[in-house]
This record gives structure tokens, sequence and C-alpha cells, in this order.
């Protein structure tokens, strides 16, 4: 297939496809799925080899948040029966990065729902940051608090945060179908402010949304553009309680043509598979890892996930090997334009907020790509199950 023969040989070597490329990837059919998977997966394993980096989730403050993300089940109004809980402190956030890092996590992701921190929540994340970095030093922190303000992202660095974490979401021309309460301007201020800070940004997208194809490329090659060093790829988990929770569009196939697409734009990128990894990849799961050299162990914001152990049990039974604390995760030219950041010669940067990837948006798909299953009411509680235990409650985490 000439499509994939050309996509290969770009990503080999580092290049970026066109957008009329990307989009063919989305419209491949089934018949040539493997053929999709087999060709990304080669340009995942030139960059990535056959690791797999973890990362766990601390919800640090969870639900009651004043904007209206219609894909969050934190957001103003959602009616999803999630754990609300204040800011945890130090030392219980340290607890719970403590089980994560203990199931092979690498990275740990503090996550604090609402628009932005204050500075005094800038002082309680420093805190927690240096609780867990006490324990470990070897561990990465990336800090996911929402729209930052002036000098914030700097006193993150300072207190030894590696990442920031904003989310684009979705394309710039559908962002105001989503959120009314901020824009996507302010989006990509918070992940250039971060950027410019030298924290390594993390910055992705929510699939599943009602989005069309040009918009989930669209929003793919921004993230490209503003030199995000990891790129989550969120599946819309519709929440029951959230405005998108009849959005059950996915399938593990779409799932996996955007999964090839965002490698092939983002070859020598930090792909990771992040919310709705198991309600629609389901038994495709391991084939993204062809795909994504980067996932979240355990349970999710305010979801859960399959059992840390399962993860563990899925990486090694398809040929893949959880990326050790002492290895670089990207590849030497990329790791070299993160420390140029370091030094502020690159003003360009990824960002979130403060969840985005667990809510619960949905895609527009028909015919073979519909989903399937569902109950009558359009709502699928056999496949979202809200997290009650971990950070925030009284149980053990999932790790
Ligand atoms: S994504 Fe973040 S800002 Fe938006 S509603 Fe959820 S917690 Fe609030």
């Amino acid at each position: 297939m000439d499509l994939l023969d050309t996509l290969t040989a770009k990503g080999l070597r580092g290049e970026i496809p066109t957008r009329e490329e990307a989009l063919a990837v989305l419209a491949t059919t089934d018949d040539e799925l493997l053929d999709v998977v087999a060709a990304a997966g080669r340009v995942r394993r030139q960059w990535f080899g056959r690791r797999v980096k973890l990362n766990y989730l601390v919800n640090l403050k969870s639900g009651l948040c004043p904007e209206d993300c219609s894909y969050c089940s934190q957001r103003l109004g959602s009616k999803a029966e999630i754990l609300k809980y204040t800011w945890l402190k130090p030392d219980q956030a340290a607890e719970a990065a403590k089980a994560g890092v203990a199931g092979g996590a690498k990275r740990v992701c503090l996550v604090a729902s609402g628009r932005g921190p204050t500075d005094r929540d800038i002082d309680r994340v420093a805190d927690t940051i240096s609780a867990i970095k006490d324990a470990d030093p070897a561990v990465e922190i990336c800090a996911c608090l929402g729209l930052l303000s002036d000098n914030q992202a700097e006193r993150l660095k300072a207190a030894g945060a590696d990442a920031y974490n904003h989310n684009l979401n979705t394309s710039e021309g559908t962002y105001g179908d989503i959120t009314t309460t901020h824009t996507y301007a302010d989006r990509v201020d918070t992940v250039q402010k971060a950027h410019g800070a030298g924290l390594s940004a993390c910055s992705g997208l929510i699939a599943g949304m009602g989005e069309s194809d040009g918009d989930l490329v669209d929003v793919v090659f921004a993230l490209r553009e503003l030199g995000s060093d990891s790129v989550p790829v969120n599946f819309l988990i519709p929440f029951e309680g959230t405005p998108l929770a009849k959005e059950w569009n996915l399938t593990p196939q779409r799932c996996l043509r955007i999964l090839a697409m965002v490698r092939f734009v983002c070859p020598d990128v930090e792909v990771r598979i992040a919310g709705g990894r198991e309600v629609h990849l389901r038994s495709l799961q391991p084939l993204g890892l062809h795909l994504a050299n980067s996932i979240f162990l355990g349970d999710y914001l305010t979801s859960e996930g399959q059992a840390g152990q399962a993860d563990l049990d899925m990486i090694k039974d398809a040929g893949f090997e959880v990326e050790g604390a002492g290895e670089a995760t990207l590849p030497r030219h990329r790791a070299d334009v993160a420390a140029a950041a370091e030094g502020g010669a690159c003003g360009t940067g990824g960002g979130c907020g403060p969840c985005g990837g667990h809510g619960a948006p949905a895609v527009e798909e028909t015919g073979a790509d519909a989903g399937t299953g569902g109950s009558e009411d359009g709502l699928r509680s056999d496949l979202v199950r809200v997290r009650r235990r971990g950070a925030g409650t009284e149980l053990a985490p999932n790790a």
C-alpha cells in the first residue's frame, strides 16, 4: 500500500506526513487495519523499541469544578456520582504515589480539578512534590492543575516538577462546542507558559466527542507544532450525568486508527494511551502497544481502569517491557530539544486541563465503525466504573 510505505519511510526518518496522508490513515478500512498497525508499529519501534512507560495518576482534588468542559465528570453541574474531595495533604498524596511507583510507574501525574491554581495551591503542590521526591528522587513528576498564571510554571519547576500537562483536547475550530468557560487560546497559553519555564510539555487530545476526522488531524498537528514531548490520547468515557453520556460511537478499530495517525504525525514523541483504554480498545488493547509507547497504570481520575497487574501482564504477554527509571523515554534528539527548552531556547509547549482525559465526549461514526452493545437508554454503566478506591478513600489504590 503506497500510503503506508510512504508514512513508514517518513516516520523512520522522523518526518511529519502531510495533512492529507494523516486523514487517509483515519479513512482506512478494517481490512487494512493490521497493515496500518504494522506500519505505525515499525515507526514506534524505531524510536522507542519495545519499551512501555508507565504513568500513575493521583487525583489531588476531585470534582466541584466551576468550568463546564462537557466531557468531564468533574464539571460544573455534573451529576456523575464520582468521589468529591478537596486537596489531599502532601503525605496522603505521597502515599498514593508510592503505590504507583511500586507497581512500576516512572512518572506520577498530580492532578487537581479547577480552572487553575492559586498561589497557595502551588505551595501545596510544591510540598507534595517534595514529599514524593524525598521518598524517591528518580520519580518524574508531572503537574496538571489547569490554567497557569504568570510565574506559576516557574515556581513548579523550582519545586522539582519535571513536566506540566494541559491538553488541547480538540481542534481550535470545535473548542467552543465542548467548553464555554475558557478558550482554546487559554489552553495554548498555558502550554507555552509551562514550556517556557523549562517544564516538559505534556499535551494531548480526547477522541470521541463528535469531532470530524479533520478536527482530529488539526489538533494532532497543533500539538506537534506546540512541541509537546508527550501526547496523551484519551478516548471519551461517556459518564452518566454529563452532557456526553450517550456518545458511544468509538470502536476498537477506530481507536487503533487514531493512535496510528498520532504516531505517524508524532513519530518521535511519547504517545500515551490515556483514559478510555479499557472501555474502548477492550480486547484490542495489546495492539495499541504497537502504536503508543506509554500508558497509565491502574485507575484514572474518576473512573477505574483494569487492575495494575493486568496492565503489567498485558505488556509482558504482548512482547513489550516496562521502561525503567534509568532509561530515557525520548530519543536523544528530542531530549536535546527538551534540554534546550530548559535553557529558555524554545517558547512552545503543551498543556492540559485539570482532568483532560477522563470525562465523556463521543465520536460520530456510522456503519462498520459504529459502537456496539449498549442499553436502550444509550448509557453503558457496564463499561464505566466510577473510582471508589485509592486517593481520597480509605481503600488501597489499584496499582
Ligand atoms: S476538564 Fe478540568 S477544567 Fe474542565 S471541568 Fe474538568 S476539572 Fe474542570
